[in-house]
C-alpha cells in the first residue's frame, strides 16, 4: 500500500521497469524511461524554484508532456491545475488567477486555438521579460511560462526545463519525498461544465490514488493489460481512472491521439492489441458507427469502462456484442469524489452491467435522500450522497460552495438515483434536469432510452423548457443515423408507446450536440437555444 503518487510510481518501476508504460503515436516509454523522465522534469521544476504547495497549470491536449507533468508535480508536492483545452482567453485568465498559478505548461496551439497567442495577450510582459522573471499585471502570481516545442521569448521550452535540474536537484528528490503527506492537495481538477461554470475540485494524493486502484481492481487490470485512453487527460477519467489506474497495476497506456477520433482510436486498439478501452457514451457511439464503415480486428479487447454520462442500454449491449468487450463495465462518479463511487464487476450479469452503474466501491458510504434530507429505502429515487476517503478537500477558494456540496462529510452529488435490495444503483438523471410538466415528474433519461430504440436515431437528448401553462414542456434533440429521419417519424414512434405527457412537444434534428471537451452533452446550451428560438 502506498500513500503518495511518487510512491506508487516507484513501486510500479521496481516491479515492471522494462515493460511498456506510455505509448503515444510518436513515442514509446517503458516504466524505467517514464520514471527517469519524471525525475528529470521534477528536478527542473525544483531548479525553477517551484515548491511544495505552489500551483502549476497545464493547458494541453493529450500528450506525453501532460503525463510527465502530472507525475513531476506530484513528485515535489506541487499542485497540478488542469486547464480545460477548450478554454479561451477569459477563462484562462479566470483559472490562472483563481488559484494563483506560479507556472504554466502549455502546448503552443491545439486545433484552432492559439494557446501561445492567448497567454501572450494576457501577459504581454513576456516580450521583454527574462524567462523565469515574469511579472505580468493581469496574472500577478505567474513567474514561469513553459512551452512545448521550441523556446520563445519570455518562456522556457519544455525540453530545456528537463535539463535544468541536474544531479544537484535530483539529489534533493528523496528528501522531498519524505515531506509529502497523503492528505496534501496535489491537484485542482475542474469539473466538466455540463451544467454551467466549471468548479475547481481540490484533491489529495490519497483521494486519487486509492480511487484509481479500486477502479482498475474491478476490471481486473494487470501488468499484462494494454489500456487505450482516448478520453482527455485534462479530466479525471483520463488522468485518474486512466493514467493512475494503469500505473497502479503496471499496465501499458495507449494514447491514440491528442483528442478523440473514432477512427484513430480503433486503429490504435487494433494495432497495439489493446485489452481495455475507456470512453464516454458518445465516444462509443461514434466508434460503433466507424466500425460499420471499416471493421477492425478487436480480438485482444476484453474489458473497459463507459462512464461520465448516462450510458444507454442499447450502446452497452452493442459494445459488448460488437467490440469484443464482454467484460465492459460502467462507472458512476464525479470530479468531486476522485471520481468513482459505483462500478459494475466484470462478472455481473450483462443486463445488470447495462442497466445499472453497478455496486458501490469499497470504503465508501452511500445514501439516497429526499428533498428534506431523509434517507429513502431501497427502490426509491432521490438524491445520491456519498461519504468516505474519496470526497475532495473542497472547491478551491470557494468555502460557500464547498459547504453547500459537502455536509457532515456527505457529498451531495446533485444526481438522482435508485439503489435496489442487492445494492445495484441506477442513475435516473440530474436533480436539475428533472422535468416537471403539469405536476408530473419526468425523467429525461427514460425518454432518451426510448428514442434510442428507433433504428435511425444515433443520439437523443431530452430536456425541459419553461412553459406558461404547464410549467415545463419536453424537448428532444436528436442526431439521426441517416438523412431520411423526420420529426414526424419521431413523433409517431412515440405516440401510443410512451405516456402522452412524455412525448416531446418539440423535436429538433441536429447534426451534432453541444458538448463539453469531456464529451458530455450540455443541456443548458440546448435549453437556452430552444428558448431563444421559440421566443
Ligand atoms: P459540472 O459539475 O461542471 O456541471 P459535470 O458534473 O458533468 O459538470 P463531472 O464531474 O465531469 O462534471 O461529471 C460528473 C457527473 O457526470 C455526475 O454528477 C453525473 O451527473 C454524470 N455521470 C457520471 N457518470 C455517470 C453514469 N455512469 N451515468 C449517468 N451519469 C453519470
Ligand atoms: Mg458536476
Amino acid at each position: 500500500v502506498y500513500a503518495t503518487i511518487p510512491q506508487m510510481l516507484s513501486d510500479a518501476v521496481s516491479r515492471y521497469g522494462p515493460r511498456d508504460a506510455l505509448i503515444f503515436p510518436d513515442k514509446r516509454l517503458s516504466y524505467y524511461d517514464f520514471d527517469r523522465a519524471v525525475d528529470e522534469l521534477a528536478s527542473g521544476f525544483l531548479a525553477l524554484g517551484l515548491e511544495k504547495g505552489d500551483r502549476l497549470g497545464i493547458w494541453s491536449p493529450n500528450r506525453l508532456e501532460w503525463v510527465l507533468t502530472q507525475f513531476a508535480t506530484a513528485r515535489i508536492g506541487v499542485v497540478l491545475v488542469n486547464i480545460n483545452p477548450a478554454y479561451r482567453l477569459a477563462e484562462l485568465d479566470y483559472a490562472l488567477n483563481k488559484v494563483g498559478c506560479k507556472a504554466l505548461v502549455l502546448a503552443r496551439s491545439f486545433k484552432s486555438s492559439d494557446y501561445l497567442g492567448m497567454i501572450r495577450s494576457l501577459a504581454p510582459e513576456m516580450d521583454s521579460a527574462e524567462k523565469g522573471r515574469l511579472h505580468a499585471a493581469k496574472v500577478p502570481a505567474l513567474r514561469h511560462v513553459i512551452v512545448m516545442g521550441d523556446a520563445v521569448q519570455g518562456a522556457w521550452s519544455f525540453d530545456e526545463v528537463t535539463t535544468l535540474g541536474g544531479p544537484a536537484q535530483q539529489l534533493r528528490l528523496p528528501q522531498i519525498d519524505r515531506g509529502l503527506q497523503p492528505d496534501d492537495a496535489i491537484n485542482i481538477q475542474f469539473t466538466s461544465g455540463t451544467t454551467g461554470h466549471p468548479k475547481g475540485a481540490t484533491l489529495s494524493h490519497y483521494n486519487v490514488l486509492n480511487n484509481a486502484r479500486f477502479v482498475t481492481d474491478r476490471i481486473k487490470l494487470t501488468e499484462s493489460d494494454r489500456l487505450a485512453i482516448p478520453v482527455p487527460l485534462y479530466h479525471c477519467f483520463g488522468m485518474v481512472m486512466g493514467v493512475l489506474g494503469a500505473v497502479s497495476k503496471g499496465a501499458a497506456m495507449v494514447f491514440p491521439g491528442e483528442a478523440f477520433d473514432p477512427s484513430d482510436t480503433l486503429d490504435a486498439v487494433s494495432t497495439e492489441r489493446c485489452t481495455a478501452l475507456y470512453g464516454v457514451p458518445t465516444m462509443f457511439v461514434a466508434m460503433l458507427a466507424e466500425l460499420d464503415n471499416r471493421p477492425r480486428d478487436l480480438g485482444a479487447l476484453r474489458t473497459g469502462i463507459m462512464a461520465g454520462a448516462p450510458c444507454p442500454v442499447s450502446v452497452m449491449r452493442a459494445v459488448n456484442d460488437r467490440m469484443n468487450m464482454s467484460e465492459v463495465t460502467i462507472c458512476y462518479g464525479m470530479t468531486e469524489t476522485s471520481p468513482v463511487s459505483f462500478q459494475s464487476f466484470v462478472d455481473d450479469p450483462l443486463m445488470r452491467r447495462c442497466e445499472t452503474v453497478g455496486r458501490v466501491h469499497p470504503h465508501l458510504e452511500v445514501k439516497i435522500v429526499d428533498e428534506d434530507g431523509a434517507i429513502l429505502p431501497p427502490g426509491q429515487s432521490g438524491e445520491l450522497c456519498t461519504r468516505g476517503y474519496s470526497v475532495m478537500k473542497g472547491y478551491w477558494g470557494d468555502p460557500d460552495r464547498t459547504a453547500e456540496a459537502i455536509r457532515d462529510g456527505w457529498m451531495h452529488t446533485g444526481d438522482l438515483a435508485v439503489i435496489d435490495e442487492e445494492g445495484f444503483c441506477a442513475i435516473t438523471g440530474r436533480v436539475k434536469d428533472m422535468i416537471i410538466r403539469g405536476g408530473e415528474n419526468i425523467y429525461p433519461r427514460e425518454i432518451e432510452e426510448f428514442l434510442l430504440t428507433h433504428p435511425q436515431v444515433r443520439d437523443a437528448q431530452v430536456f425541459g423548457i419553461p412553459d406558461d401553462r404547464l410549467g415545463e414542456e419536453v424537448c428532444a434533440w436528436v442526431v439521426a443515423g441517416d438523412a431520411s429521419l423526420t420529426e414526424d417519424m419521431l413523433r409517431s414512434h412515440c405516440t401510443g408507446q410512451i405516456a402522452h405527457f412524455k412525448v416531446p412537444r418539440h423535436f429538433r434534428l441536429v447534426g451534432e450536440l453541444p458538448m463539453t471537451i469531456t464529451g458530455k452533452p450540455q443541456k443548458f446550451v440546448m435549453r437556452d437555444q430552444m428558448v431563444a428560438e421559440l421566443g
